[in-house]
Formats: structure tokens, C-alpha cells, sequence
């Protein structure tokens, strides 16, 4: 690993979301002096990306709506962080620790932080490229989609993953007419348990959004102002379509800097890449000893900001945490699911009633261990849950099924 940092080096901070914002606040709060810049290749203050397919979805707020920034203008100030937005990189010069931006500039830095995220796989079909095929992972993205639903009537979404369900559901609360077409045989399929899947599913239908599960889209065609997609299981016409099919790590600095890639940029559990001084963070980064020990690449807001509370402690040569259970959340009409660890191929899921009315969980175990908890309208089930995977206590299936048993027992051991 490279040598701790001081007040006269220089980070350069690629990529100004979750992960980028969190390790410049990081550096900060680990006692770095140094000067930070931070980049990032959209116009504009960074913004909130979930709020995108929920909230923001359905109020259409202004483009600098404040309720939705990731930091008030002040932040910059107070944290000393020269940013600049509407700044790409196009390329590394990694042993001349130079970078080169698509104006011709070149920066300087002693500790480089790649923060570039991910970006829409596109729809892969003939007709996946029609302007009335949206995708969405910016704020760009999302005031386009927002605008074409203003003048559609019928939605569909093409992919049943939680992106997906989130734009159905806020397309309803618009008034529009929603179609699901998922190629699994599940919503969720890759993400969640199949109780899980099944909630939402019957979520979505209770709220009027046809959903077509195992329907491979194969092609769109235009017809005028109106779409057809065609699937085996027949014809869904549509005035808009969301493509909801996942993303791809933004590797595209890669072959520049000559580091080792995989699905992200190959790192070790400090989120250091093969090349000394260059670390990589947040959805693009790909942990050779991350949770469960396991090569996984995390997309979520809690990886982003964890990886760079790590990276950045490893930086300044302070002891960093320990990979923590990783937490997501979901909100889809008066529903939230919050989850914590990741449910394994082959595991026993039971579901559970809670107190509450709407408040159900569902408990994912491989033997006698509790590997995930998926908590929808019940924070304590989501909080004692992922404390019981965290501190690896004992919680049985029958137990956690059993809405007579007293979770809040478990934290009294
Ligand atoms: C609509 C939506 C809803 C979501 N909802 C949730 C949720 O409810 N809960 C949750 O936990 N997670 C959610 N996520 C996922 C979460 O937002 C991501 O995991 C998180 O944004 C990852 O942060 P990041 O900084 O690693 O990457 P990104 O957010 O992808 O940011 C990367 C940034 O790098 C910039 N960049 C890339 N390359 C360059 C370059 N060469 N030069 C300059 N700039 C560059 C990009 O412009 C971008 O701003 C959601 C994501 C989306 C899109």
C-alpha cells in the first residue's frame, strides 16, 4: 500500500455521487489537510439518486430543488473541496499521476479515487435505441423520463428489478398506465427471496400495474407515436418504455491507468486497486475480500459510503472497520422494505407477521444462520434482524416465523 498522506499531497476524486461525496467528507473527518478536487462529468450540484425513481418521480420538482441535493453549497466551503462539475476525465497517466480532462486540462494527483459508478446496461433488442426508450441513473435521466410521462398514457417497464418497480409505482401515482415485462420467472428474482418477490408482486397488481413475469422482450416497433413490444407471451403497446435491466460498472478509465478489471475495478478489502495510490469505491468497485469473504460487487448507497469511510482511513493509515452487512431500502407506494445481508442461492426463507398493521419480513437462513432480512413497514424486524446477522447470534426459523416470539429478547442475551 501506498504511504500515508499529509498535508501537502493531493487527492483527486473522480465522480461526485454517494461514493465520491462520502470519501471527500471522509478524508476530512480522518484529519486530512491536503487539497482535495472532486469531478464530476454531470452539469450542475450533485444530486440524490434514489429520490429519482421515488419522490422526485412523482412531485417533478425544480432542477435545483435543494430538498434533493446530496450537500448545500456550503458543504463545499466548509469541507475545502474544489469541485467541478460538468468535468469528464477522459484518461490516466498513472505513473505521471496526471489526469486528462475532455477540455484538454490535466490535474496532478498523489492518490487517485475512482468514484465513476455505473450506468445503464441498454436494452439490447432491435428497437432499444428508440428516443422513447428511457433509462434512468441521473438527474438528466429522470427529468427526461419525467417529461415524457407528462404526455403518455401507457408506461412499461422492461425489467421487474427494484429500479423498475419503483418507476411503476410512481407512474401510477401519475395516473399512467403500467406494464411489467420480466424475463425471470420472479420480480426481484436476482436481488430478493421469492416471499419477497411474491409481496411485491401482489403489491404492484393491487395498485392496478399488469405484470408479466418470464415475457422476454424481443423487439420494439413504432407505429406513430405509439410502441409495440413484442414478447412470447404476446404484444404490450406503450407511449414510453423504462429500460430497468441493470447496470454496468463504468470501467472506462481502466485500460488508461492499466489496472485489473472484472464486473468493476478489482480491489482489496482497503479498496486499494493493484496500482499503488489508486483506489476505486462505491458501485464500480469489485472487493476481493468483502462481505461474506466473498468477490462481490455492491449498488447501493450504504457500499458507497462504507467503502469510502474505508478507503479514505487506509489512506490516512488510521485503522479502518470491518466490511459491515450490507443494508438497502426500497419505497414503493406506502411501502418500505428495508434489507439487510444478502439472501444466498439455496436458503430457507420464512415470512413473519409483525405488530403493525402492513408489517411483514421475511427471514432468509442457510442451516441455523439468519443470512438476510427483508423488512416491509417493520423497522424493528429490520433492525434486530440485521443486528442478529451482524453479532451472528442464534435465532432459529421457527423463532423467527413465530410472531408470538419476542424479538427484542434476542438483544437482552
Ligand atoms: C433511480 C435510482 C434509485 C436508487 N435507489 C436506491 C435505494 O433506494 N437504496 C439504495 O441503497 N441505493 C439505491 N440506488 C443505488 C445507488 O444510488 C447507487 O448505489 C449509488 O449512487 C452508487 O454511488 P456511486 O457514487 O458509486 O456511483 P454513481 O451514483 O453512479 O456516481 C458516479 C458518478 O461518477 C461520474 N463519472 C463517471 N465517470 C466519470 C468521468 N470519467 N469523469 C467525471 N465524472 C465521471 C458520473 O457522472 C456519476 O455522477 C438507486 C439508484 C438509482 C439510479
Amino acid at each position: 500500500m501506498a504511504k500515508s498522506l499529509s498535508s501537502t499531497h493531493s487527492v483527486l476524486i473522480i465522480g461526485a455521487s454517494h461514493a465520491g461525496i462520502s470519501m471527500a467528507e471522509q478524508l476530512r473527518k480522518n484529519g486530512f489537510e491536503g487539497r482535495i478536487t472532486m469531478l464530476d462529468r454531470e452539469a450542475g450540484m450533485p444530486m440524490e439518486r434514489p429520490p429519482l425513481s421515488k419522490a422526485w418521480l412523482v412531485e417533478k420538482p425544480d432542477a435545483d430543488d435543494p430538498r434533493f441535493l446530496m450537500r448545500q453549497a456550503s458543504w463545499f466551503e466548509e469541507f475545502r473541496i474544489d469541485f467541478k462539475p460538468g468535468a469528464e476525465v477522459v484518461s490516466i497517466d498513472a505513473p505521471a499521476q496526471t489526469a486528462r480532462l475532455a477540455d484538454g486540462a490535466e490535474l496532478g494527483w498523489d492518490r487517485l479515487v475512482l468514484a465513476t459508478g455505473a450506468i445503464p446496461r441498454p436494452l439490447p433488442i432491435p428497437g432499444g435505441d428508440d428516443p422513447s426508450v428511457f433509462v434512468l441513473r441521473v438527474p438528466g435521466d429522470a427529468a427526461r423520463l419525467s417529461q415524457a410521462l407528462d404526455d403518455a398514457r401507457r408506461l412499461a417497464v422492461v425489467g421487474g428489478g427494484y429500479i423498475g418497480l419503483e418507476v411503476a409505482a410512481s407512474a401510477r401515482k401519475r395516473g399512467l398506465e403500467v406494464t411489467v415485462l420480466e424475463m425471470a420467472p420472479r420480480l426481484l428474482a436476482r436481488v430478493a427471496s421469492a416471499g419477497a418477490s411474491a409481496f411485491f408482486h401482489g403489491l404492484h397488481q393491487d395498485h392496478g400495474t399488469t405484470i408479466m413475469t418470464g415475457a422476454s422482450v424481443t423487439g420494439i416497433s413504432r407505429y406513430g407515436d405509439e410502441l409495440h413490444l413484442v414478447t412470447d407471451e404476446g404484444t404490450v403497446m406503450a407511449d414510453a418504455v423504462v429500460a430497468g435491466i441493470g447496470v454496468v460498472p463504468d470501467l472506462a478509465l481502466a485500460d488508461s491507468i492499466g489496472v485489473e478489471t472484472g464486473n468493476g475495478y478489482k480491489v482489496n478489502a482497503q479498496y486499494e486497486t493493484g496500482h499503488g495510490g489508486v483506489f476505486a469505491i462505491g458501485d464500480v468497485a469489485l472487493p476481493d475480500e468483502g462481505y461474506m469473504g466473498g468477490t462481490m460487487r455492491i449498488e447501493s448507497v450504504h457500499h458507497a459510503q462504507m467503502s469510502a469511510e474505508i478507503a479514505a482511513a487506509a489512506m490516512m493509515g488510521n485503522p479502518a472497520k470491518g466490511h459491515e452487512v450490507p443494508w438497502f431500502w426500497s419505497d414503493q407506494y406506502d411501502r418500505k422494505l428495508q434489507s439487510a445481508g444478502i439472501v444466498p442461492a439455496g436458503a430457507e426463507t420464512v415470512s413473519r407477521l409483525g405488530r403493525r398493521e402492513g408489517a411483514t419480513s421475511f427471514w432468509s437462513f442457510l442451516g441455523d444462520q439468519l443470512k438476510a432480512v427483508e423488512a416491509i413497514n417493520d423497522p424493528q424486524a429490520y433492525t434486530i434482524g440485521r443486528m442478529v446477522i451482524e453479532a451472528g447470534l442464534d435465532l432459529s426459523p421457527d423463532q423467527a416465523s413465530d410472531s408470538g416470539f419476542d424479538l427484542k429478547s434476542l438483544m437482552r442475551r
